[in-house]
């Protein structure tokens, strides 16, 4: 084996093969429906709160499902709402629970290191927001990684078939408003959702405070943790990633952590992981807590 790592060889083989093959199609064709969608339908209140209404719960589904949840497993719940978490996260068009989680788990095992998938120190802005997830040299799943989910059929086959849920929704939504369904209902809250997704690989790498030194550059960012419903808090979650919470203290904002409160208050959801005060006491004054400079690019 060369000495490149998947992320190396990917980019060796140029921009337009990551970010240009079948598979980015539908992920271009989204952004063109949506940016020409506006221009011609216009400004619509009644389109933005739908926007609102479809983001919110995509952003949930994300952050709850596939991070906190299968990337981290920070709370427990049942095989039938595991499924549920699953199939909720596909319609986020992030490929399925499997390849979203056995990834995100290398992020944290190389934080910024050689091998890092979608490392800003490492491999730059744009490769780290989405070239990552567009190239297609990334598609495998490394399942060794995941074992504690792919013994599951039902998310194997959620896996295999993760563009299904995406492209009904984007169905249901023109069905039901039309042309004007399609664009506010379906292809924009995508797209802002992907970025909003995305910002967490970009720039809660690079933009917002630290409180903890972790070996890597994460941060804290509140703009960052109200786009993506408590993601934000990155730095934090570096620090300590098996919490169901990354908002470590009550003002810091993490919706998220509010709709698994809410989960566990009915049974949905229980052991949520918690905080402990010997993890909170390593906090340090911000000036402390800055990376290490420049001694692994
Ligand atoms: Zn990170
Ligand atoms: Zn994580």
């Amino acid at each position: 084996m060369s000495s490149m790592t998947a992320v190396e060889a990917a980019q060796a083989r140029g921009w337009r093969h990551v970010y240009f093959n079948a598979l980015t199609l539908p992920f271009w064709g989204v952004h063109i429906l949506a940016i020409v969608g506006i221009a011609i339908t216009g400004f619509s209140w009644l389109g933005l709160a739908l926007t609102a209404a479809l983001y919110a719960p995509r952003m949930f589904f994300v952050t709850g499902a596939y991070h906190r949840y299968f990337s981290h497993r920070s709370y427990k719940t049942s095989r039938w709402f595991q499924f549920l978490l699953a199939l909720g996260a596909t319609f986020t068009a992030q490929k399925g629970p499997l390849w979203w989680a056995a990834h995100h788990r290398v992020h944290h095992k190389l934080s910024d290191m050689p091998g890092d998938l979608h490392s800003v120190k490492q491999s730059g802005f744009w490769w780290s927001h989405m070239g990552w997830i567009l190239a297609r040299d990334l598609e495998g799943t490394d399942m060794s990684r995941i074992k504690d989910f792919s013994k599951y059929p039902e998310l194997r086959w959620l896996d295999r078939f993760w563009m299904v849920p995406p492209v009904a929704a984007g169905v249901i939504a023109f069905l039901i408003g039309g042309f004007f369904g399609l664009v506010w209902a379906f292809a924009v809250p995508q797209v802002l959702c992907w970025h909003g997704t995305f910002t967490i690989n970009s720039l809660s790498h690079l933009w917002g405070g630290r409180r903890f030194a972790t070996e890597d550059d994460s941060r804290n960012n509140l703009v960052l943790a109200l786009i993506t419903m408590g993601e934000g808090w990155h730095n934090n979650h570096h620090h300590y990633q098996v919490a169901a919470r990354q908002g470590f203290f009550w003002w810091e904002i993490d919706c998220t952590y509010y709709v698994l409160r809410a989960f566990a208050a009915v049974g949905l959801v229980w052991d949520l992981h918690g905080i402990p005060d010997h993890i909170k006491a390593k906090a340090l004054p911000e000036e402390a807590a800055e990376p290490p400079v420049a001694d692994v690019a």
